[in-house]
């Protein structure tokens, strides 16, 4: 597909068109990856973090309190993710030294003797020494959005640390960690203020150029902690021409996940939580059935969870990891698929 397909794709509002576009994206992914829906247990190690990303309601200018889970703790949703049934354990942070490589290497180690769980991680833009350590002590795949392949739209969005920094860190980044074995995962926010239809076209053509294994799509939901504490709209500019700016809303979000499965058949693709926070009724079984095959149900022990907001309103933010299961399992079952089996690493 071109990037002029994938444009006309974006704007059609047409009913019977996106008809069409659900039916391809849920006929690619039942032919590709089939009716399984595999779940992977998500636990938010930590809040900390070094970044000023404007985008993120934990960044390390807003003022919410912070923590870092104890390797004990994160041992012990290892095991409550074993005892669920899912295959994976995804570690998330904010981008945080206080967790070192070797505090990380450890936890790995444990996960990986004392349960059959694939380890994926989500800790932000590391050194590749490290990255290359937690390879080895048996790490299995990385998740590391891009959030938009516009270099002027990601400056933006997402400041340097030093002056060496490149636009495009995260996108040679990933393909490092496919070097030294992981499976990459990357992704983007839809309606960041300042995106447009033609960077989402890029987006979802750079999806495919880097073969990615696993593709992580939602709305922006604007964190009043975030952006707006540090760039009021007044004085952004960023605004666009409405006929450009691509709208942050649940109808988009399907377009680029339905897109995403057919030009990425055999990709695993999450219905997000930040769809689910637009449509808390039925988002995560549309996602599903308009091209995703993964969910993540949250694990994370409560106390953290609610200090974990990285955008407001977020679903699922005060129901404990038993709730979460129980909900997650009633929804994949009712839409007639079935629970995955395994780890679910990315089909060849
Ligand atoms: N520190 C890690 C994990 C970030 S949280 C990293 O930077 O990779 C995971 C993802 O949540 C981010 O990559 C971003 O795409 C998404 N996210 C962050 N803030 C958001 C917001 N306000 N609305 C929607 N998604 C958001």
């Amino acid at each position: 597909m071109n990037s002029d397909k994938i444009l006309s794709w974006l704007h059609t509002e047409n009913p019977d068109e996106l008809k069409a576009l659900w039916a391809m994206a849920d006929r690619t992914r039942q032919e590709n990856v089939g009716d399984e829906v595999h779940l992977r247990g998500l636990v938010e190690i930590s809040n900390h973090c070094v970044r000023t990303c404007t985008y993120c309601g934990i960044n390390r200018t807003t003022s919410v309190d912070r923590y870092r889970m104890t390797k004990d703790e994160i041992i012990d949703c290892a095991k409550q993710i074993e005892q669920f049934g899912y295959g994976t354990i995804v570690m998330q942070s904010g981008e945080d030294y206080g967790l070192t490589a070797e505090n990380i290497a450890d936890i790995i180690r444990e996960i990986k003797s004392k349960t059959p769980l694939a380890v994926t991680l989500s800790l932000g833009e590391r050194p590749i020494e490290e990255l290359q350590r937690w390879k080895e002590a048996g790490a299995d795949r990385y998740l590391l959005r891009f959030e938009t392949s516009d270099p002027v739209l990601y400056r933006r969005i997402h400041p340097p640390l030093t002056a060496e920094e490149r636009p495009d860190q995260r996108i040679q980044l990933l393909k490092q960690l496919r070097e030294i074995g992981y499976e990459i995962g990357s992704g983007i926010m839809i309606g960041i203020l300042g995106q447009t239809y033609a960077s989402i076209a890029n987006d979802l053509l750079l999806f495919q150029s880097l073969d990615l294994d696993m593709i992580g799509v939602g709305p922006y939901i604007e964190s009043n902690r975030g952006e707006a504490a540090s760039m009021p709209r007044e004085s952004q500019s960023s605004i666009l021409n409405p006929l450009q700016q691509v709208p942050a809303t649940e109808l988009m979000t399907y377009k680029v996940i339905a897109l995403a499965r057919i030009l990425c058949p055999k990709a695993n693709i999450p219905s997000t939580t930040a769809l689910a926070t637009l449509n808390k009724t039925f988002g995560r079984e549309l996602g599903l059935s308009r091209g995703a095959n993964i969910v993540m149900p949250n694990v994370t022990p409560v106390q953290y969870r609610v200090k974990y907001e990285i955008y407001p309103g977020k679903a699922c933010l005060n129901e404990c990891a038993s709730a979460c299961h129980g909900c997650m399992t009633k929804r994949i079952l009712s839409i007639g698929r079935t629970l995955g089996h395994g780890k679910g690493g990315r089909k060849k």
